[in-house]
């Protein structure tokens, strides 16, 4: 039956002067008892994208012998396709602040996927696997749209507050090629200003391809718009590009900032992370900074700005909302 159905589908379709030939990949899975209605659509539309693994235009039957861990992948993958329309994600915001004083200059927006069967599922789970279906650069422009949507709704409503937005970017760089237009899309429909926004990259992004980077990041820079290099000593950290290619600032990243008290090695790569940032006049942010000892270590070595639970864990917006409002009444008083 499916090869019958899919000789008709072949079938060329003649439109004016076009012909088109389209062709289908076929799940197939079987009922029982114990299979509910919906496991069931689910079960084929693995077998579909198997289908489509194997090459275009073939059928798939679904296995249950494929192993319960396969099939959670799989099951993901499915989701994950259907997941924006189905308005599973939203953004968090987790506050940026000054050391000295707590008070919150600017959010990083951070992406959760509420599943509806498995809950709240965390990016280190489900970015890994969008990257790998190529369907990253959709949900960083997604992220990016709703992250400028949110800081403008903070800036008409705390005008007096200097806020900017940090957006993660994955190092899959599917985007690259229409990264600068969709970001002047972004600021122009939330009519923000480039300064307003920090892109937040890893070096993998800029080992790909050094050259096309730095084309890339030189437009960002033009329209003013912040580049920050987040998980920073973490990755392969070349020192060339650093003052070769238009950065703003540097994250260190918080498995140093976590092990300094115990570990003399983390505090001398803290200690020279800051000095290369001075050096190099770029902002320095400290992440995953949880206790106040942490605190005062990171500010005695000249680190200005810090993120992490020892203030605020990532918030939703009404919760970040209501702390805004509240830095507001401070400052007024
Ligand atoms: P990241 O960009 O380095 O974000 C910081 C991560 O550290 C966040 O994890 C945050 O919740 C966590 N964190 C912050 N403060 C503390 C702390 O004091 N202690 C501890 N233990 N953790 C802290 P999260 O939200 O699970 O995100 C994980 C990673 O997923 C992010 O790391 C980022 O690489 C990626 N990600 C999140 N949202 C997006 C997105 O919209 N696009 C892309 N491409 N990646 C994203
Ligand atoms: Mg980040
Ligand atoms: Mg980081």
């Amino acid at each position: 039956m499916c090869d019958r159905l899919q000789h008709k589908i072949q079938l060329p379709i003649v439109l004016g002067t076009h012909t088109i030939t389209t062709r289908a990949s076929i799940g197939i899975a079987f009922g029982s008892a114990q299979v509910s209605p919906n496991q069931l659509l689910r079960n084929s539309d693995i077998a579909m994208y198997q289908a489509k693994a194997n090459g275009k235009g073939t059928f798939a039957i679904f296995e249950q012998s494929l192993g319960s861990e396969t099939i959670h992948r799989m099951e993901l993958e499915v989701s994950l396709r259907q997941a924006l329309e189905r308005e599973e994600f939203f953004l968090v915001f987790q506050p940026i602040v000054e050391m000295n004083n707590s008070k919150i200059r600017g959010f990083e927006a951070l992406l959760r996927w509420q599943h509806p069967d498995h809950g709240l599922i965390s990016p280190s789970v489900f970015i890994p696997i969008a990257e790998e279906m190529g369907i990253i650069s959709v949900l960083d422009g997604w992220a990016l749209q709703r992250a400028c949507q949110q800081l403008r709704e903070w800036k008409e409503k705390y005008p007096m507050l200097p806020l900017t937005m940090s957006v993660n970017l994955s190092s899959a760089n599917f985007m690259f090629a229409n990264l600068v237009g969709k970001v002047i899309q972004v600021l122009q429909t939330t009519k923000l200003s480039g300064a307003n926004l920090k892109l937040e990259i890893t070096e993998s992004i800029v080992m790909k391809d050094p050259e096309e980077s730095a084309k890339v990041l030189e437009k960002l820079q033009q329209y003013g718009v912040g580049i920050v290099l987040d998980d920073f000593g973490t990755g392969h950290s070349s020192l060339s590009y650093l003052h070769q290619l238009p950065f703003d600032g540097l994250k260190v990243d918080r498995s140093f900032v976590q092990e300094a008290q115990h570990s003399p090695q983390s505090m001398e790569i803290i200690k020279t992370i800051v000095s290369l940032a001075q050096g190099l006049k770029l902002n320095l942010i400290a992440e995953g900074v949880e206790t106040d000892i942490q605190c005062q270590m990171l500010q005695a070595l000249g680190c200005e700005l810090g993120q992490g639970y020892l203030w605020w864990k990532p918030l939703v917006k009404n919760d970040a909302d209501c702390i805004l409002a509240k830095q507001v009444c401070a400052e007024q008083v």
